[in-house]
């Protein structure tokens, strides 16, 4: 990807910044009168997506040819799960073909806002052997919202999921990793952490996001990364082919946790070996 097209991407986000309004296209229940710094962001970048963007486009759907993933057991194999938050969007299709070429699999927690905008590219997830994941509709901090609230939050996003990839969430991430017990009860599944933090969101560089992952990658670990970021979709390639060098195994949550217990939280393989 040349310099110029990320050129090109940054200047694009600041002209949506300014110029789309996005909370109107949100339904009742999910307006908030807290606007959270991340998620902020994130809808800046939500716009990308529904601007004009002719010549900047790089083509994404050929698939390159590579061999199925094969079942791993991560009681012998160095087994590490890949985690993308915040989407689907454009760059999770970069980011399949990316994982697809290196036979990896991962672990996607969309937000029902983007599984409305993007059920085509959620259904694309299911099929290519990812999983799939709730990350509630909106991103607030859930520990604010009241337990109706809560509860339209969880029921929302497990019908919007169900509608784009004809499957209902089985565990959960909570927006910024916050959560209380209320959230846990409403939740009424398993809760995914993660223990490498490499803040793409925050460095949006390729390199640093590269570097940090592959510096603090260890067996059993739960990576977050964001699929709604140019930097992050690049930095992928590079983390797998450094990763794979050393002999990782890259799979799902649940293939890398086994079974998991409702209201539990997990944050790495070391979670469930005792
Ligand atoms: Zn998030």
């Amino acid at each position: 990807m040349a310099a110029w097209f990320r050129g090109a991407m940054g200047l694009t986000l600041s002209v949506s910044l300014l110029t789309a309004p996005f909370s109107s296209s949100l339904p009742t229940n999910a307006q908030t009168k807290q606007i959270d710094p991340v998620f902020e962001v994130s809808v800046a970048q939500l716009h990308l997506r529904l601007m004009p963007q002719e010549e900047t486009v790089e083509p994404e759907t050929e698939m390159p040819q590579q061999a199925e993933p094969q079942k791993v057991d991560c009681e012998i194999e160095k087994c590490i799960a890949l985690t993308f938050d915040d989407g689907p969007s454009e760059y999770t299709l970069g980011i399949l073909k990316s994982l697809h070429k290196q036979g990896a699999r991962a672990t996607f927690f969309a937000l029902g806002i983007q599984l409305r905008a993007h059920p085509d590219i959620a259904r694309e997830v299911v099929l290519q052997g990812h999983e799939l994941a709730g990350h509630s509709y909106s991103h607030r901090k859930l520990q604010f919202l009241s337990p109706t609230e809560l509860e339209n939050d969880f029921n929302y996003v497990a019908k919007l999921m169900e509608q784009a990839a004809s499957q209902r969430p089985t565990m959960f991430r909570p927006p910024f990793g916050e959560y209380d017990q209320q959230v846990i009860r409403a939740a009424g599944m398993p809760m995914v952490l993660w223990s490498v933090d490499p803040k793409d969101w925050l460095t949006r560089d390729e390199d640093e996001t590269y570097r940090r992952v592959v510096s603090e990658a260890e067996p059993g670990a739960i990576v977050v990364l964001h699929d709604i970021y140019p930097s992050t979709r690049y930095a992928v390639p590079r983390i797998l082919k450094a990763l794979k060098k050393r002999g990782y195994h890259f799979v799902t949550v649940s293939e890398l946790l086994g079974e998991m217990q409702s209201g539990e939280i997990y944050k790495s393989r070391n979670d469930v070996k005792n």
